[in-house]
């Protein structure tokens, strides 16, 4: 039985696809995808030690041995050429780590049609980073679960993506184009956060006028995106 969070990174993979799960801990997503006959072949790639082992014991405990293969491998490069890698996930870890597995990885991204990605935090580091590897956003989606907000982004290979500019790049191009209460609700909250930052920065007034400047230009950005509370 999957999370809510990880049921929607699922809902993406397309019908046989052939997965690889970056970070995949106890492969429960790709292990449900075979199960439910959504997929008939996975690699779980895990970088540390217990994980990899929670993995193993998954697979053996639910008989998937020949379909799904457990790799201990830095990012990407748990993926070879002979697998036929057509997708992959990358999800629960921050955006500026998935940036930097796929920018690590690129030589294994040759066949992928689809990439899959939830960061739980940074959205704006992997959008950027799709953006100038030539990847166009295909969905975007945005839910809560247990008090947590998170973001799922789809991309796929393109010869030409679209030019986001920055508000698209924090706040995602697709989900500026949906009204959520959940966005809203991120966004209230971080803008909350920022505001907190800000009055900290100008009593320490050890902070440099730069990052001062960052914070004050976020907080704009989100205050021009949220509707007006009156
Ligand atoms: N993907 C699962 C999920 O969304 O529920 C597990 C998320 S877990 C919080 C993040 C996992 O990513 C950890 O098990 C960690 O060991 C793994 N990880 C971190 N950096 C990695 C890397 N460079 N390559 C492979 N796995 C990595």
């Amino acid at each position: 039985h999957l999370s809510k969070r990880l049921t929607a990174v699922a809902q993406y993979v397309p019908q046989g696809a052939r997965l690889a799960d970056i970070g995949s801990d106890h492969a429960y997503l790709p292990a449900s995808l075979i199960i439910n006959h959504r997929i008939n072949f996975a690699i779980a790639g895990e970088v540390a030690k217990g994980p990899f082992e929670n993995e193993k014991k998954e697979i053996r405990q639910l008989g998937l041995e020949k379909v799904l293969i457990p790799r201990l491998a830095d990012g990407l490069a748990a993926v070879t050429a002979d697998d036929g890698i057509d997708t992959v996930t990358i999800a629960g870890m921050g955006g500026s780590l998935i940036a930097k597995i796929l920018d690590e990885g690129q030589d294994r991204l040759s066949g992928v049609k689809k990439l899959i990605l939830q960061p739980n935090v940074g959205e704006n580091r992997v959008r950027e980073w799709l953006m100038s590897h030539q990847y166009q956003i295909q969905n975007e989606q945005i839910l809560e679960e247990d008090h947590h907000i998170y973001e799922i982004i789809v991309a796929e290979p393109t010869v030409c993506p679209v030019r986001y500019g920055e508000k698209e790049l924090l706040f995602g191009p697709l989900l500026l184009e949906q009204t959520s209460a959940i966005f809203n609700a991120k966004w209230q909250a971080e803008l909350k956060r920022c505001e907190k930052t800000v009055v900290q920065m100008r009593q320490a007034k050890t902070i440099p006028e730069d990052h001062l400047m960052t914070m004050q230009k976020k907080i704009n950005l989100i205050k021009e995106v949220l509707p007006d509370d009156d």
